[in-house]
């Protein structure tokens, strides 16, 4: 049973929406997906006067929305999108009223360094920081000693931005979801989009598993999903998955108000007193189909991040083979064969967790793991978001491929999309987010993944 598959549940704010409301006929904008992008892109969307429509397949934030490590960082992100990122973070920062608790705090984020080599391999994003009068720093022994109050000697340094946030992803989306609709957005969760209605190569609408409903504009925000979607529409939208493995533990001593990474570990302040844990740099990717579709575009990526990535041949190739590429509109879709993506965390993962928490941050890793679970991360070939319009799709618009940092850039993304829907947005980032960047021959260049 779909309800049953909750997770990072101390702080869960379940959605209750009463799903058994007729759909509407016609709304101006139809968003297909309920994690932050969808619901963010509703409350935009809302707030410029537009009727809209949003449609989950299982629950809001059921998927990576709920699932993530709930950081709100801009340290360390490619340039690229580092203006949305900062733009989204005053937009956390003026929504905080409006949304209520979620566990916000700018408590910065830390990029830790064992020696010389790696603190000055993290010193190199400076001068992308300066560029964008960012607060970062490159903090010294002594001084990260008031940042990251732990004994530990064994930290020269590390990168640090103060303005850096966190939220708990048990409540955010779920709440900009709750402000969406106070500004009426419709919301209908237990309901897939099974595919578009279109004609003469515009879109019409959405042919959900309850109906029809009208569209100008249809916003496919279906994360992990969004690849299989576009492809049953004949959509090539490139984009693959890794498993990561996260744990939130007890509540314990305080020895920092944000955020804390290195290659073996990664640490967030939670707003229930624990921490979420996670490796800092160990996830599975699980060869499917898609792999071998797309695996001349994800090269790049996969060479940059091979020290992070495992890969594994297991069922998940053969359930994605005999899952149909299309379906009937007046058949049961896979949207609706599994509500929510609820994969398993990986055992060893979790061990070797427990063993950094106690080599890097001994004053917390007494705590124990209370709750453990799984989230597939999805990815575009250069780990940046596509939020674009279709060539020959005229009124669908994408937006996906977060890889691994939507939680924190999901405010934003989502004023894009609206800004993009009214056809007020920037046109550089227009651009830089084209879906068409794939396949126009512009050189592939990944970047950062954390
Ligand atoms: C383990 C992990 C750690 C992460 N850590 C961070 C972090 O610390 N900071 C950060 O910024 N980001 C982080 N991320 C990434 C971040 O969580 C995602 O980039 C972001 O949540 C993506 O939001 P989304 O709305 O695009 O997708 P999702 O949250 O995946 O939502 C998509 C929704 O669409 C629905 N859907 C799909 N198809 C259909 C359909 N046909 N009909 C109806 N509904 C459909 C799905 O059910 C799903 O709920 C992490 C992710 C994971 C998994």
């Amino acid at each position: 049973m779909y309800g049953e598959q909750q997770v990072d549940s101390s702080l869960i704010d379940e959605w209750a929406c009463s799903d058994a409301r007729a759909l509407p006929g016609s709304v101006d904008v139809a968003i297909i997906g309920g994690g932050i992008v969808g619901c963010s892109a509703g409350y935009f969307l809302a707030r410029e006067g537009l009727r809209v429509a949003l449609f989950e397949k299982g629950r809001i934030a059921g998927e990576q929305s709920g699932r993530n490590w709930g950081w709100v960082r801009q340290q360390g992100r490619s340039p690229i999108e580092l203006p949305m990122m900062m733009r989204s973070l005053q937009l956390w920062l003026e929504l905080r009223e409006e949304l209520g608790d979620i566990g916000f705090a700018q408590g910065g984020s830390l990029y830790l360094a064992e020696d010389a080599t790696q603190l000055a391999g993290l010193g190199e994003w400076l001068s992308v920081a300066r560029e964008h009068a960012l607060d970062t720093r490159l903090l010294n022994r002594t001084e990260l000693a008031a940042v990251l109050r732990t004994n530990e000697r064994r930290f020269k340094g590390a990168l640090y931005t103060a303005s850096d946030a966190r939220a708990e992803p048990s409540r955010a989306a779920t709440a900009i979801a709750r402000a969406a609709q106070r500004r009426g957005v419709q919301i209908f969760t237990h309901c897939a989009v099974r595919g578009i209605d279109r004609a003469a190569g515009r879109v019409q609408g959405v042919i959900t598993e309850r109906g029809r409903v009208a569209a100008s504009t249809v916003v496919c925000a279906g994360g992990a999903w969004t690849s299989s979607f576009c492809r049953s529409i004949g959509i090539n939208f490139p984009q693959l998955t890794v498993l990561g493995t996260v744990a939130r533990t007890a509540p314990t001593r305080e020895i920092l108000d944000g955020e804390a990474w290195c290659p073996a570990i990664a640490i967030r302040r939670r707003a229930d007193g624990g921490y979420t844990v996670a490796h800092g740099g160990s996830f599975l990717h699980s060869l499917t189909p898609s792999t071998l579709r797309h695996a001349r575009k994800f090269w790049p990526a996969l060479v940059q991040d091979h020290h992070s990535i495992r890969v594994r041949l297991g069922r998940e190739f053969f359930t994605a083979l005999s899952t149909p590429a299309s379906w009937g509109m007046d058949e049961v879709s896979p949207f609706e064969r599994q509500r929510i993506l609820h994969p398993e965390p990986e055992k060893q993962v979790l061990k070797q967790m427990r063993a950094a928490l106690q080599r890097c941050f001994p004053e917390i890793a007494p705590a124990p793991f209370v709750e453990t679970w799984g989230g597939m991360i999805e990815s575009s070939p250069d780990v940046l978001p596509v939020i674009s319009p279709v060539a020959g799709h005229e009124g669908f618009l994408v937006a996906s491929g977060f890889s691994g940092h939507g939680f924190g850039i999901g405010p934003g993304a989502g004023k894009l999309i609206a800004d993009m829907v009214r056809g007020v947005a920037d046109r550089n980032e227009v651009h830089s987010f084209r879906l068409q960047r794939f396949f126009d021959g512009s050189p592939i260049r990944p970047g950062p993944s954390i």
